[in-house]
């Protein structure tokens, strides 16, 4: 058995994370007099939500009319109808709350002639029920909305007393009888290890953009939160769900915000035809992802793509004021000069799908406490244990998230753990103590892995897993290419046993760091591949080209999957169809959200 010293700390709740959700998270519990530690691998504002530029989805109506259900009902159907009611109620009804609280924490959000908050159009956002146009629902800070939120919420958090360990690296949880109990960390700077006892650890490890080639999202988002669910004998649910962010920046994946397109940007083909129009006539270029997305690659596909090769797209934003995209989108007028040599006043920029985002994660209520289903009841809770933001799969975003909904989502069900914690957590009751067995079992993994004596650099199978999943579990996916992708993606993941690793030094140590990140990338990949073959239908982002229809008599439920060393088990659990409130209550009614065809 290996033998490390610890450090113990004890905590009424551990937030393990500190982007947007896990902050939002760690300020509410804080607020509310709850001791409360924030571990964290980077420094706070250095989170992949700093780099979100669009927005966040509040039904304001600060440029026209708008209200919760409209912007429920675009939920719902975005989601393609796999989101669970409840949880889409909870969080369209409490945005605008969670907003203004934003505000009067100090966000400076961009501003209208007459004072109030900015709201920019957003993809699938609109007005009367789908049935009209569409609606400026966005609230932003230029394009830096993430950026000005995390700096608050760090700025707020501390204000509050909460403790912040930063640069700490989370292994395990520390679990026993099914009670989450604790989480052992790596602090990374020194070498010294620590054991975190809590009544409640809250997970906000963000998504899992990485066990791609090509992604938008940070070189930090490898589904930390999601491997050590994995490892503890908990779910994951809705994994193949991965949504393709039409306007990655051709060659490095950088992001151009679809607010870019919501400001009046619009796509064209080879031949320089407006081809959105052909797609959806009603919302043109502010159709949802996953549709954009599948339009551009069917035009590639018939030979209209651009470039040399003819293999992207081209965004045009060259038509608008210079002085508004100064104002409105500085960001991405630098990204586009930086990153494509392009000057957005006088070019397209080069654009192709990539990977942006997870709908899927770990399984939670509307509390963000997280479920562990069994057949007599799909909604059991696991004591101690929550999750928020990316990392977690409430469900709001089902088969497919709307843009500018996951900064709202971060914050409403941040906001909504702390509300939750605060009435269970026991402030008086003593902080459990994470036992000792599983303390040493979770040392014995570290300890395996530093000393790891193989063949294969992490570096190596880590691409070799990047490049199978964008082979095969794609914009567009056939039966063939996903087996294909489930034997291969076994076959890497049973080459774990035989990674290498050079340093055995425990202080910045980023061989071991990446290995252990590794750990968790690849049972998130397993269960996005295995859970996308299973899919027979075609349902927002999982587009199955053998089954080109979506099936909800078959499918319209949650994959659960649980992921053990290269093996995927599915079940399956039902989608709550039920909203919070009814109809004479002010809620939505049932025939308004009752599945339909999704055209734009
Ligand atoms: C480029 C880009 C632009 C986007 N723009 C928008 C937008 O305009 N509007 C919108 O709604 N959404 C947008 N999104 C999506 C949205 O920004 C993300 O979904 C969201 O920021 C995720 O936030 P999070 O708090 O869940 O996780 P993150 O912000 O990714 O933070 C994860 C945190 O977990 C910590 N962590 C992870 N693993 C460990 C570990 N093992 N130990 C300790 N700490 C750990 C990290 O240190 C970090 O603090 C964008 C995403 C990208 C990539």
């Amino acid at each position: 058995m290996a033998a490390y010293e610890y450090e113990t700390h004890d905590y009424d709740v551990v937030v393990v994370g500190a982007g947007g959700a896990g902050l939002r998270a760690t300020l509410g519990m804080a607020e509310q007099g709850l001791r409360t530690a924030c571990v964290t691998k980077v420094f706070p504002t250095r989170s992949h939500t700093v780099a979100a530029q669009g927005g966040i989805a509040a039904s304001l109506s600060n440029m026209g009319p708008d209200n919760w259900q409209w912007h429920m009902y675009d939920t719902v159907k975005g989601s393609d109808w796999l989101g669970d009611t409840d949880a889409m109620e909870y969080l369209a009804r409490e945005a605008p709350k969670a907003v203004y609280e934003l505000e009067h924490y100090g966000v400076p959000f961009s501003r209208t002639e007459e004072g109030k908050i900015y709201q920019r159009p957003f993809g699938g956002h609109t007005t009367e029920f789908g049935e009209g146009p569409p609606v400026q629902r966005t609230c932003a800070a230029a394009d830096r909305t993430g950026h000005a939120i995390l700096h608050t919420l760090y700025g707020q958090s501390l204000k509050n007393n909460a403790e912040f360990y930063i640069e700490y690296f989370a292994i395990d949880l520390l679990m026993e009888d099914g009670v989450c109990k604790g989480v052992l960390c790596w602090k990374l700077d020194d070498g010294t290890m620590h054991v975190f006892n809590a009544k409640t650890v809250v997970l906000a490890t963000g998504g899992y953009g990485r066990a791609y080639f090509s992604a938008t999202s940070a070189h930090t988002c490898t589904g930390d939160g999601g491997g050590m669910v994995a490892r503890a004998g908990l779910p994951l649910q809705d994994m193949e769900f991965v949504q393709f962010h039409p306007t990655g920046i051709y060659g490095s994946g950088c992001l151009i915000t679809e607010g870019a397109r919501g400001e009046g940007g619009y796509l064209t083909n080879s031949e320089g035809e407006r081809f959105m129009e052909r797609y959806a006539p009603t919302y043109k270029d502010l159709a949802p992802r996953d549709y954009v997305s599948r339009s551009m690659t069917m035009e590639i596909r018939e030979g209209r793509g651009v470039g040399k090769e003819g293999d992207h797209i081209h965004l045009n934003l060259s038509h608008l004021p210079a002085e508004a995209l100064a104002e409105r989108l500085p960001g991405i007028s630098e990204s586009a000069k930086i990153f494509a040599g392009v000057d957005v006043t006088k070019e397209p920029i080069p654009v192709l799908p990539t990977v942006h985002y997870n709908m899927g994660g770990i399984p939670t209520n509307y509390w963000g406490e997280v479920l562990n289903p069994t057949a007599d009841d799909p909604n059991a809770v696991v004591p101690g244990l929550m999750a928020v933001g990316e990392a977690g799969c409430a469900s709001v975003h089902g088969a497919n998230r709307l843009g500018s909904n996951s900064l709202i989502d971060l914050v409403v069900f941040g906001r909504a753990a702390a509300i939750r914690a605060g009435k269970v957590v026991d402030r008086d009751g003593a902080v459990p103590t994470a036992p000792k067995a599983e303390i040493d079992k979770a040392f014995d993994r570290f300890d395996g892995l530093r000393h790891a004596k193989g063949n294969i650099a992490t570096a190596e199978l880590r691409l070799e897993m990047q490049k199978t999943m964008q082979r095969d579990a794609a914009v567009f996916r056939t039966a063939k290419t996903m087996a294909e992708g489930v034997e291969a993606m076994t076959a890497i993941a049973g080459k774990m046993d035989d990674l290498k690793v050079t340093d055995r030094s425990l202080v910045w140590n980023s061989d071991l760091m990446e290995t252990l990140e590794l750990t968790n990338l690849m049972p998130n990949a397993l269960a996005t591949i295995v859970g996308a073959e299973a899919r027979k239908e075609s349902r927002g982002a999982h587009a199955h080209e053998d089954y080109t229809d979506r099936d909800d008599e078959n499918w319209r439920v949650h994959t659960i999957s649980r992921v053990e060393g290269n093996s995927v088990d599915l079940t399956y659990r039902p989608v709550v169809v039920d909203p919070l409130s009814t109809e004479a209550e002010g809620g939505i009614s049932l025939a308004k959200i009752a599945p339909k065809a999704r055209t734009f």
